[in-house]
Parts: C-alpha cells; sequence; structure tokens
C-alpha cells in the first residue's frame, strides 16, 4: 500500500469538515472504497445530526490505490507540545482557507509549527462562490502570512487550489473549474512526499495520541515509522529512560473514512492504532521485541529572534 499523510489546518467554519466531506464522497463516486465512503459518510451525518461538526481525529480516504491519512490539528493552544506531535506524523498540509475572510491569526501558531517542521503545504482557498470572496487577495495575505512565519522559497512555492467544497469542487485554474475534487486529489499525490513503507525492518512507532475505550482499554496511536506487527504480537515498549516493558498488542486497527477498523496487520506509512499497550505514554516507542529501538521525540526549537 501506498500513503500520504497530511494534515488539515483551518480557522473554524473555513469549511474543513465539509472538504472531508466532498473528500469521502469523491471517493465513492470513483468507485474506489465504496464501503469507506459509506461508512464515514454515515457517521459524518450522524455527527452532524446530534450537533457535533468536529471531524475524527483520524481520517482515511483512498484515491488511485493511495490511501491517504488526514489528521486533523488540535486548535491554537499548545498543550505539551501536542501541535508539534500531531504534525510530527504527516508530511505535508493543507492549508484551508476562507476566500473572503482569508488567513486567520488563530491558525498562525499551528501553522508556524507546520513550517518549522518542514511540512509541505498545499493551500485550498475555499468558498470561492461567496459575493464577497477575493481570492486572488486572499493567497496574497496567505504568501505574506507564510514569509512572516520563516517559510522557506519551497514552502513559499506552495500549490494553490480553488474550492467550492459545499459543491464539492476544488480546481487548480479560475478559469478552469472543474466539478470535482479529482485536482486536488492529484496534488496531494504529486506534491506530498510519501512516508517509508519497509515492511521488512524492525517494528517502530512513536506513541503519539491515547485514547481509551471500556472495552478496549488504553489505544495508542501514532504512524508507524517502519516495519509491521500483527494481532497478537510481543513488543517491546521503550520508555523516554530507555527502560523497556513487553506487552502484546491485543488488537490492530487502521483507519476507514472516520472509523477505526480492526486490522490483522498493520504496518510502515500508515497512521495507526493498537489496543493492548496498556502501560503507554506519549513519546514513548512500540518497537520490536527482539530489536528495540526509541524514536526521538519530536521537538521543534523556537526561533531566538521572533521573526513576527
Ligand atoms: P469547519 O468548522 O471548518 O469544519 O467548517 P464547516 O465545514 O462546518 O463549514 C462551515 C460553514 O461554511 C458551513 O455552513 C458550510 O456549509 C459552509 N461552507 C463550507 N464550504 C463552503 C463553500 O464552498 N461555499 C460556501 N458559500 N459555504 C461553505
Amino acid at each position: 500500500m501506498d500513503y500520504r499523510n497530511i494534515a488539515i489546518i483551518s480557522h473554524v467554519d473555513h469549511g474543513k469538515t465539509t472538504l472531508v466531506d466532498a473528500l469521502l464522497r469523491q471517493t465513492l463516486e470513483l468507485g474506489h472504497g465504496q464501503e469507506i465512503a459509506e461508512r464515514a459518510m454515515d457517521s459524518n451525518v450522524l455527527e452532524k445530526e446530534r450537533g457535533i461538526t468536529i471531524l475524527a481525529k483520524n481520517t482515511a480516504v483512498e484515491y488511485g490505490g493511495v490511501k491517504i491519512n488526514i489528521v486533523d490539528t488540535p486548535g491554537h493552544t499548545d498543550f505539551g507540545g501536542e501541535v508539534e506531535r500531531v504534525l510530527g506524523m504527516v508530511d505535508g498540509c493543507l492549508l484551508l482557507v476562507d476566500a473572503a475572510e482569508g488567513p486567520m491569526p488563530q491558525t498562525r501558531f499551528v501553522l508556524r509549527k507546520a513550517i518549522e517542521l518542514g511540512l509541505k503545504p498545499i493551500v485550498v482557498i475555499n468558498k470561492i462562490d461567496r459575493q464577497d470572496a477575493r481570492p486572488e487577495e486572499v493567497v496574497d495575505l496567505t504568501f505574506d502570512l507564510m514569509a512572516d512565519l520563516g517559510a522557506s522559497d519551497e514552502q513559499l512555492d506552495f500549490p494553490i487550489l480553488y474550492a467550492v467544497a459545499r459543491e464539492g469542487k476544488a480546481f487548480k485554474d479560475m478559469d478552469a473549474p472543474r466539478d470535482d475534487m479529482q485536482e486536488l486529489f492529484e496534488t496531494v499525490l504529486g506534491e506530498i512526499p510519501a512516508p517509508g513503507t519497509d515492511l521488512e525492518a524492525p517494528f517502530q512507532m512513536l506513541v503519539t495520541n491515547l485514547d481509551y475505550s471500556d472495552y478496549l482499554g488504553r489505544i495508542v496511536i501514532g504512524r508507524v515509522q517502519r516495519g509491521e506487527v500483527r494481532k497478537g504480537e510481543f513488543v517491546n515498549l521503550v520508555h523516554k529512560d530507555g527502560t523497556r516493558t513487553k506487552t502484546r498488542v491485543v488488537q490492530p486497527f487502521t483507519h476507514l473514512g472516520l472509523q477505526r477498523i480492526e486490522s490483522e496487520r498493520v504496518g510502515a506509512g500508515d497512521i495507526v492504532a493498537l489496543s493492548g499497550i496498556e502501560d503507554a505514554q506519549i513519546g514513548e516507542t512500540v518497537a520490536d521485541l527482539a530489536d528495540p529501538e526509541a524514536l526521538p521525540i519530536i521537538t521543534v526549537d523556537e526561533p531566538t529572534v521572533s521573526m513576527t
């Protein structure tokens, strides 16, 4: 399996939920992963009925045989490095900006972290159907903001898509609008680097997030750096002080649409969840039993001179 792992950075109401819905819907229309899209749509519809518009933290869509994991970024406040950790799972980001409102100060913090981590941004100017849309100006404002935050020339050379997420449309050229999301999918596949997918190497995954269910107990979430792990397999949990605990993966999960799906095995490049690692803490490494090696914890140096 080939993967792309991306984060979405967006101010509230700029259309993140709508955009992900549109990507899921397109997955269905293209006949890929019917099951993915149907399940995903169902759960999102349910969430909307309950008045909850927050996305699942991890969503997966499929395009052209490539699985695209989309992670939601937390709000602008950084709780003990959460933003860095989440961004550490991905290789690029979609920066979604309202075509009328422009980039908002609240997204600055997350965007700065993304830039510092060297992530490749793709800018999506959404809601270009609004009467008061001013897409060209908003592109310029977005460029200026990124330049301000210290983006490299490569990051500033970002691809731009214009979107009406509500109608499932995204395209590169405003004079050649399209009725689908294909150009956005193609841009993600073409511009965002693919993660390593070495399944033969000893298993290694940084615990990036924790979840909990009454039935499964603690669930650890992260991107598999290398290797693969099977249901029931023994692994080492490498603690931050270098000590290790032998433990067992009860159930691996991958993501499908907005849901977590039980898998027999999960492997390099994917963003996965594992149950059974009861003692795990964020920043620890789940590693191969015979060849355990810790992953570095992601940290970002604050610039000594503020550029803003
Ligand atoms: P989120 O908070 O970023 O997840 O934003 P939502 O996806 O919930 O969208 C916020 C509002 O913007 C909703 O009322 C959407 O219907 C609306 N919206 C989303 N995409 C578009 C669009 O392309 N054009 C217009 N005019 N409105 C949109």
